[in-house]
Order: structure tokens, then sequence, then C-alpha cells
């Protein structure tokens, strides 16, 4: 019997829009913090777009409302009640889900030997409190995330670097592929040297993919990842 020796070793995942959607519980909990705090109920999706990471958010949205920039104690208080809150909205999400298809695909990948990974905006906490609604933690050994750079292509250079500590072996780009739902995720995928499979199931759809440079586009993950990007 042969082992198998995937050419590609690692799959990294973006999280909202590619795992799961969290119904806006993000934007929420933000909403909630500023409320909170500032008594003003700032709205984030005003002040900042989807590609940023979750501490340029806070600190673009605070200087949008409050007109100066955060002190990094109040910035920290900032965060801590954003998370609390976050807890609080995914629970109470009407329309949070697991996106089509990802409770099949990651067992899948890891009985086929797969190391399965994270690389995201998120704060590392608010990545993991919007994916235990989901019970898909468990599957993620590693990870990128927003707070470990404003740079997404650094974050996910960190997460290969992290892999590398998890399993005792340096992984080079050429190993790895990005799963992710916008061009964002294929830009920063390019910059780090990996490349990157579109999903099609949330904001943009194929041919906005494919024109923003992935590799590989796909409408969901119900029939799994394309061989190509796998291989
Ligand atoms: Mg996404």
């Amino acid at each position: 019997m042969s082992t198998k020796v995937p050419h590609r070793l690692a799959i990294l995942f973006d999280v909202d829009g590619t795992l799961i959607i969290s119904g806006g519980a993000g934007a929420d909990s933000w909403r909630l913090a500023f409320d909170e705090l500032y008594g003003i109920p700032a709205d984030i999706g005003k002040f900042t777009d989807t590609g940023m990471t979750d501490p340029d958010v806070g600190r673009k949205t605070f200087e949008a409302v409050l007109h100066r920039e955060p002190a990094p104690a109040e910035f920290s208080k900032l965060l801590e009640r954003r998370l609390h809150y976050l807890h609080q909205t995914v629970r109470e999400s009407k329309h949070y889900q697991v996106l089509d298809g990802v409770a099949e695909l990651l067992p899948k990948l890891l009985a086929e030997g797969y190391l399965l990974g994270l690389v995201t905006g998120n704060l590392e906490a608010a990545a993991h409190i919007k994916m235990h609604r989901g019970k898909l933690n468990r599957f993620f050994s590693f990870g990128g995330y927003g707070s470990d750079s404003s740079d997404r292509a650094e974050v996910t250079r960190i997460a290969l670097r992290r892999a590398a500590l998890v399993f005792g072996a340096e992984l080079g780009p050429e190993r790895c592929v990005v799963v992710g739902d916008t061009p964002h995720d294929a830009d920063a995928a390019h910059a780090a040297g990996i490349a990157c499979v579109g999903v099609a199931s949330h904001n943009f759809n194929a041919e906005q993919l494919r024109e923003g440079g992935a590799d590989w586009v796909i409408e969901s993950l119900k029939d799994g990842l394309p061989q190509a990007a796998l291989a």
C-alpha cells in the first residue's frame, strides 16, 4: 500500500463568507460596544470596507465617530467590550449559518491528510467566537489573524509559520492553498506566494472572483475543492 503524499499539504480557510456567515453579528457587536462606552451606536459599514482587519475596523470607526485617535487603553477596552458583545450577537443571530458543504468537507480533508488552518482579518478570539456556534474550531490547529498584522499578506505568511510550529516542519507556500470568498483573499494569498480557490458563496459571484485573480473558482464548498487545487 502506498502512502499518499499530496503536493499540497495545508489548506488555509478564510472565515466570514467562506466557512460561516454570522448574519451581521460582527457589525452588531461593534455597535453595542461603541454604544456602551461612548453612547454612539456606530455603524462600521459606513467607515470601513470588507477587506479590513478587526483592529483597523475598530480604529477607523473610532476616529470617524469620535474625531480623534483612541489611546491604547481605550482601544483595548473597546476590543474587550466588542468581544464581550460578540458572544451575544453570534448566539442571537437569526441568519447565522455554516455554509453549504463545510460540515462534510472539513472532516473529509482531515481524513485525506491535509492540515487545516485559518487566515482571516478577525481578531483571533473573534474568529473563534464566530466559529464556535458552528462547532468548527476543532478542525483548525493553526492560523493567521487580524490581530497579527493589518497586512493580509503578512497574516497569511504568519499562518504558515504557525503551521510550522504546530507540525514541526517548515511549510513552503507551494504546499498550501488558500480558500476565500473575496478578491482580497486572492491578493493576500498571491502576495504570500500561495494559490487561491475563490468560493462564490457570499458577496462575490464567480466572474468577479475570476477577474479578482482567484486561480480556481467554485460556486460553493458542496462539491469539495477542485482536484487541481489539491494536487
Ligand atoms: Mg471572507
